[in-house]
């Protein structure tokens, strides 16, 4: 189906019959649309916004549409930057909070370009650093780097505007449009309203007000067209159900399983995004449910899914069940949470599958351990590029993992000064929680915490010296044996 030409009037909703109050928009959305509009251009509050505020709850970000173009929003506001390649964004900023105004769009593209037309290798060589950093220019400079942001811009002719993939992704595609065709580029129906400054009605081209009182997620147009154009929109789908627990409409949920393979062709960048949104966002435990429910998981962390299928890391899988449960929880307690432990999690059997092919013997050999992790991580960077600061902590913290099971003789100790320590101490409460770790171990190490100095010495200065050079690298493990033997004498 051809929807971009398929103009339809929308359903205008007028302020007497919706909920949305400006009290609950922020005062620098209202800011950007009042002042668009006074500039006589048209001001749309669009996308999650308008959904949450009918659903009653506080939206994460304002994202504003207009007609105006991007050079005409930069002459409006002196905190402005345009960024983008493709699609020139205008980013307005307001101390830490920016609301993103983009032109009305004539096609049916991605609404983020974020890393996606780059070189996916080089950017998971890169460790990908910037991608998440970078919440002004991410796309230009990087991929651009003769256009500045201070270069006028010019619509490219009709004729170079849109190109796909073999597969059917487009790849650029960059033509402003009016609201009517605006509206068919968007992922579902419940994310397509827009809430219009001049009068506060909302329009609705998508039955998308129903949607949203029926808790469902309907792709705007033919599914498989638009997952085709931009796979992570199936990303998406599982995210906003696991979210905002509405279903995923028949149409739009049964070419999933079909298509997930075509995750496989996004940036790797892009989907390290996509994997925090996901899994870092309060709600990871269902989302990770739905991705395996899908097929989408097994393209993602393919190393780990294979490993959780084998009868000797199937533990691996609740582990990671657990572990989101856990990141959920301190979700809701305002606590901190870090990517480092959850790639820890989500790669952990991988880890240890590529480990024993790699060794015989039951204690862990540190060199090997480590050689183990690069190896999983190079072979996940080509899906889901974790950057360099998670992944080099992330090794750490499983490097630390044998270590616990050494525990006599004051050098044991040293453990509980490592920077990584809190995170490597959880993440062995979790191994004990699935039974792959001895409780009485994690117990051991939990009681410790809270002694003084003076009793920590005694209890390992009391413990017979481990037989095994657990958690010794290869070349030391002899030297270090004969030592251990002489502190258990003494
Ligand atoms: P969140 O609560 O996570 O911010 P959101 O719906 O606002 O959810 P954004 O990623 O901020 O999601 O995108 C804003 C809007 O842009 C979406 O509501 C949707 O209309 C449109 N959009 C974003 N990404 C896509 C995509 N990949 N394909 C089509 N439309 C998209
Ligand atoms: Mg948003």
């Amino acid at each position: 189906m051809n929807v971009s030409s398929t103009l339809l009037a929308p359903l205008v909703i007028p302020r007497s019959e919706h909920s949305i109050s400006r009290a609950a928009i922020s005062p620098n959305a209202l800011k950007v649309l009042y002042r668009l509009k006074e500039a006589g251009y048209q001001g749309f509050l669009v996308g999650g916004a308008v959904r949450d505020l009918l659903l009653g709850q506080r939206p994460k970000d304002f994202d504003v549409a207009t007609n105006a173009l991007p050079e005409d929003v930069r002459r409006l506001f002196r905190n402005c930057r345009l960024i983008g390649r493709r699609f020139r964004l205008a980013h307005v900023f307001f101390g830490n909070e920016i609301i993103e105004v983009a032109t009305f769009r004539a096609t049916a593209a991605p609404e983020r370009e974020d890393a996606e037309d780059g070189d996916a290798d080089a950017e998971a060589a890169g460790g990908g650093d910037e991608v998440r950093g970078g919440d002004e220019g991410e796309a230009e400079g990087r991929h651009e780097p003769d256009v500045d942001d201070a270069a006028e811009f010019s619509p490219p002719s009709d004729s170079e505007h849109r190109a796909f993939d073999p597969r059917g992704r487009i790849l650029r595609d960059n033509i402003y449009g009016t609201i009517e065709e605006d509206v068919w580029r968007r992922d579902f129906a419940a994310n397509g309203l827009y809430y219009n400054i001049e009068d506060f009605s909302i329009w609705d081209f998508v039955d998308g007000v129903r949607d949203i009182k029926e808790r469902r997620l309907r792709l705007i147009g033919d599914p498989e067209t638009r997952y085709r154009e931009d796979p992570v929109r199936m990303l998406r789908a599982v995210r906003f159900a696991a979210k905002l627990d509405f279903s995923i409409e028949p149409n739009t949920e049964q070419p999933i399983k079909r298509l997930a393979y075509l995750l496989d062709g996004v940036p790797p960048a892009r989907l390290f995004d996509e994997v925090l949104k996901l899994f870092l966002s309060g709600f990871g435990a269902k989302a990770y449910r739905l991705l395996q429910q899908y097929g989408l998981f097994e393209h993602l962390f393919p190393q780990s899914a294979a490993a959780f299928a084998l009868a000797p890391y199937a533990y691996a899988g609740e582990m990671l069940e657990r572990g989101l449960e856990n990141t959920d929880e301190r979700i809701a307690a305002d606590k901190p949470v870090t990517p480092t432990f959850l790639f820890a999690v989500l790669l952990w059997s991988a880890v240890l599958r590529e480990l024993n092919e790699r060794q015989a013997g039951p204690s862990p050999d540190l060199a090997l351990l480590m050689q183990a992790c690069d190896t999983v991580l190079r072979t996940q960077q080509s899906r889901v590029a974790i950057p360099r600061r998670f992944a080099i902590p992330m090794r750490e913290l499983l490097m630390l993992q044998p270590k616990f099971n050494r525990r006599s003789g004051v050098k044991s100790l040293s453990l509980l000064q490592h920077p990584r320590f809190r995170a490597a101490f959880d993440f062995l409460l979790l191994r004990a929680q699935v039974g792959v770790a001895d409780p009485e171990l994690a117990k051991w190490w939990t009681d410790i915490q809270v002694l003084p100095q003076e009793e920590r010495v005694a209890l390992v200065q009391a413990r017979p010296a481990e037989p095994a050079a657990e958690g010794s690298a290869a070349p030391g493990r002899r030297r270090r044996r004969r030592r251990r033997g002489g502190a258990a004498r003494s």
